[in-house]
């Protein structure tokens, strides 16, 4: 076992309930996901080991071989925080136990499609705190729509908002207009408390403006390989 990877997910842990203290938040609302992207499978059986049960990835190929070749772990909670497209969404609905990444109504319906009769799977609308269209997510004007949308699809349960912060503004404003995001879908479906934001960057933040799922790969995984 790799002591750097203990020893760095200690240390964010540590900060993660400084950041709580401070923000005067309960650890037990506060979700760690451990971003594996590009690592392989046995860097989330070390995780595993150390504690770790909710891990995430962004691209659906990754996903499902991962999921597949640690299959002997059951108590592991896989989130899918990349691009959806909705040819995927069959092999996404099929590995993933929360999908953080839903940004428009066509990927919800494809979600939904995959398996209408299944046990609901939790999903987030991904709101894009940007002024380029171009990245992920939801304009945040478009949120209250989107969320009835996946609200009337039966497969799916509605938990929350997802959001990345933009690269050239300060993270705490940003994630203040997620937290408005986050009020607009509570006033669709009253459970769905989930805000997913926080990266290696920018969690202590996240946490004071009140994520309850931080998502975070380099600080605790060192870094990523070069994609492949
Ligand atoms: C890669 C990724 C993360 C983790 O990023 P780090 O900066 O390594 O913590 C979080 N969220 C999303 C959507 C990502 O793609």
């Amino acid at each position: 076992m790799d002591t750097a990877l203990a020893d760095r997910l200690a240390a964010v842990d540590e900060r993660i309930r400084d950041a709580a203290r401070a923000a005067g938040r309960d650890l037990d609302e506060i979700t760690r996901i451990v971003v594996t992207k590009f690592h392989p499978a046995a860097l989330v059986t070390d995780l595993y080991e150390l504690g770790v049960r909710h891990v995430g990835e962004n691209r659906q190929q990754e996903l499902t071989a991962k999921r597949a070749e640690l299959d002997g772990i059951r108590d592991l909670t896989w989130h899918f925080i990349g691009q959806a497209q909705t040819n995927k969404a069959r092999a996404v609905r099929a590995s993933a136990d929360a999908v953080h990444s839903v940004d428009r109504a066509r990927i919800a319906d494809a979600l939904h499609a995959a398996d209408p009769d299944a046990a609901p799977l939790d999903v987030l609308v991904q709101v894009n705190l940007t002024d380029d269209p171009g990245r992920g997510g939801v304009d945040p004007d478009g949120v209250p729509a989107l969320a009835t949308h996946v609200a009337g699809l039966s497969s799916l349960r509605l938990r929350g908002v997802m959001a990345v912060a933009p690269l050239d503004e300060e993270p705490a404003r940003a994630f203040e207009r997620l937290r408005r995001c986050a009020d607009a879908t509570r006033a669709v479906v009253g459970d769905a408390t989930w805000i997913s934001a926080g990266m290696t960057g920018d969690f202590p933040e996240a946490i004071e403006m009140g994520a309850t799922h931080l998502r975070i790969g380099s600080a605790i995984t060192g870094p990523r390989p070069a994609r492949q």
